[in-house]
Order: structure tokens, then C-alpha cells, then sequence
């Protein structure tokens, strides 16, 4: 259960996918962090492909090491994507191949890094291919570059077939910029720390206490036996998912049409701001998703399951 509503903190707007001039991105790390720091971001994790970027951070912007490091998922022609945010010491560039999936996420683990899976929808990923794989915290559920250049980025049918088939995985939203400016500033995680350091956004990583956005923005959550009640920025639908055929969901417009759900509030436009959503019967798990009148999205973690 993500307990990122509740309890003390502050939310830290992250950028956790980002490449420099250290592998194929377009600014050099300062200037990659001077870009962040405009555009209003806490915390810019760098994620150069096999390079560990190290630099400084800011009086505004926390900035964590990190890395993208390939490995074979499923097989040696499945090229998976694993970012480790926060590792402690530099990848040994590989050799000859990639390791299997589980290697390369226990290494992370021993590094002092967070693993989370990468793009698995652009990569052509399925989720047997990586929901065993001990140690891995979640995967991307959305990656704005692979949404921007060839409409792979939404992957939340694989994290609901992880999470339906009994594995919990937790879910980010990322840039993954090469050229910022064009693909910047898309997607991002808003994580509960109680305080602004580098450990506490990774414990929150690894916990869970974080929603993903592209987006609209959640005000207030309370998760209780019969129901989840959100107060959010104006949105077109909220839907609470649950599993194959089991989920509660709220419409703007013109009917509505609401579904084991009741519209609180909305603006004077007729966007949602306040929804409370019944938590359908025999729903193993319940996460929340949001959708704005242009399509940008919100996902919360697993509030249960
Ligand atoms: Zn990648
Ligand atoms: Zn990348």
C-alpha cells in the first residue's frame, strides 16, 4: 500500500530519466541541470546510458547519480532498459553481451541504487519477462520520449498484468530528455520526502510513496474501507482500476456517466476537482488514474493489494 498520502512531508517534483553529453543527450550535465532548475523541478536523477553522471546540486535542485544499464530479459534478443537512481559506484562497461535481467538488478541493489524497468512497451516487453525478478522495484509507466517518437509510452497494461498476476510493482513517469526543451518537462514524480536529500527520495522510490504525472495534479487522497476520495486539479475522468473486470470511474461532460462513483466537485468549466470512487467488490488491488481534457495523465501507486 502506498502511504504517499498520508502522514508528514513535502512533494518533490522529479525528473528521474534524463541523458547528458556523458552518453547521447544533447546538454552537458551543468547545463542539463540548469535546464531542470528553470523548469521548476526538486530533484533531477541523471541517467547517462552505462556512465555513472555525478553532479553537483543546487541551492534549488537535488541532483542523484545515476545510470541506464542494458540487460537481456526473457532471452539474449530481449534488450531491457533498467535505470539505477543512486548508485554509488560506476558500471563496469559490459563486454561481449548484457546480463540476464536479474544480475544486472542485483547489482544495482549492492550499488545503493533503486532499480526500476524502463520503456518496457517501446522495448516490446512483456510482463512474464520481468515480474519475476527479485529485487526490481517497479517499471515506467509512462516515458514521455518513447510516447513523443513512436507512441510506445503508456505501460500500464504490463504493470496491471505484473500487479494482476500477484507482483507488486511500483510505477514512475519520466522524460527520458536527450534534447531538452523538445522532450523535457513532459513527465515526472512527485515524491513524499520528509526531507530534501538524496536518501529520502530514493526511500520513497523504493517504498512507493510517490504518484507519476504528466499533468494533473492530486490535492488530497483518503483511502478507506468502502471508498477512495481524491481532490485533484480539473480533471476529464478519474478511475480507480482493480483488476479484469472490477473498477469505479467518474466522467466529465455531459451525462457524466458515472460508474460505482460520485462527482463531488467540479469547476466552472465542468471538470472533475473532487470524485469519490466505491472500491469495486473483490478487488485485489485498487490504483488510481486520472486523465485531463488533453489526455495528460496521473497514476498513483497500488492504495492497496
Ligand atoms: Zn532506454
Ligand atoms: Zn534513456
Amino acid at each position: 500500500m502506498s502511504s504517499a498520502f498520508e502522514g508528514e512531508g513535502e512533494w518533490l517534483k522529479c525528473a528521474l530519466h534524463a541523458h547528458t553529453t556523458n552518453s547521447d543527450g544533447e546538454l552537458a550535465p551543468k547545463l542539463l541541470v540548469r535546464h531542470y532548475e528553470w523548469a521548476g523541478f526538486d530533484v533531477l536523477a541523471i541517467t547517462d546510458h552505462w556512465v555513472r553522471t555525478v553532479e553537483e546540486s543546487t541551492g534549488r535542485l537535488l541532483v542523484i547519480p545515476g545510470t541506464e544499464l542494458n540487460a537481456t530479459a526473457g532471452g539474449p534478443e530481449h534488450d531491457a532498459h533498467v535505470l539505477a537512481l543512486g548508485i554509488e559506484t560506476d558500471p563496469e562497461p559490459p563486454g561481449g553481451g548484457f546480463a540476464p535481467l536479474a544480475e544486472v538488478v542485483r547489482w544495482i541493489g549492492a550499488a545503493g541504487g533503486v532499480p526500476y524497468l524502463a520503456h518496457t512497451y517501446w522495448s516490446g516487453l512483456r510482463a512474464d519477462q520481468f515480474e519475476d525478478c527479485e529485487g526490481l522495484v517497479g517499471i515506467e509507466v509512462y516515458n514521455a520520449g518513447c510516447e513523443l517518437e513512436i507512441g510506445r509510452g503508456d505501460a500500464s497494461l504490463q504493470w496491471d498484468e505484473a500487479i494482476e498476476r500477484g507482483r507488486m510493482l511500483y510505477a514512475i513517469a519520466t522524460d527520458d530528455s536527450h534534447h531538452p526543451g523538445y522532450d523535457s518537462g513532459f513527465a515526472w514524480v512527485w515524491a513524499r520526502c520528509t526531507d530534501r536529500t538524496q536518501a529520502a527520495v530514493l526511500n520513497a522510490l523504493r517504498d512507493g510513496r510517490f504518484y507519476s504525472s504528466s499533468g494533473p495534479e492530486i490535492l488530497e487522497l483518503d483511502l478507506d474501507e468502502q471508498a477512495v476520495t481524491v481532490r485533484c486539479s480539473p480533471v476529464a475522468s478519474v478511475t480507480l482500476i482493480g483488476g479484469p473486470r472490477r473498477g469505479s470511474r467518474a466522467n466529465a461532460g455531459r451525462l457524466g456517466y458515472p460508474q460505482g462513483a460520485e462527482i463531488l466537485d467540479r469547476d466552472s468549466s465542468g471538470a472533475l476537482t473532487a470524485v469519490r470512487l466505491e472500491r469495486p467488490w473483490g478487488a485485489r488491488y485498487g490504483r488510481l488514474e486520472l486523465a485531463d481534457t488533453v489526455g495528460r495523465k496521473a497514476w498513483t501507486n497500488p492504495l492497496w493489494g
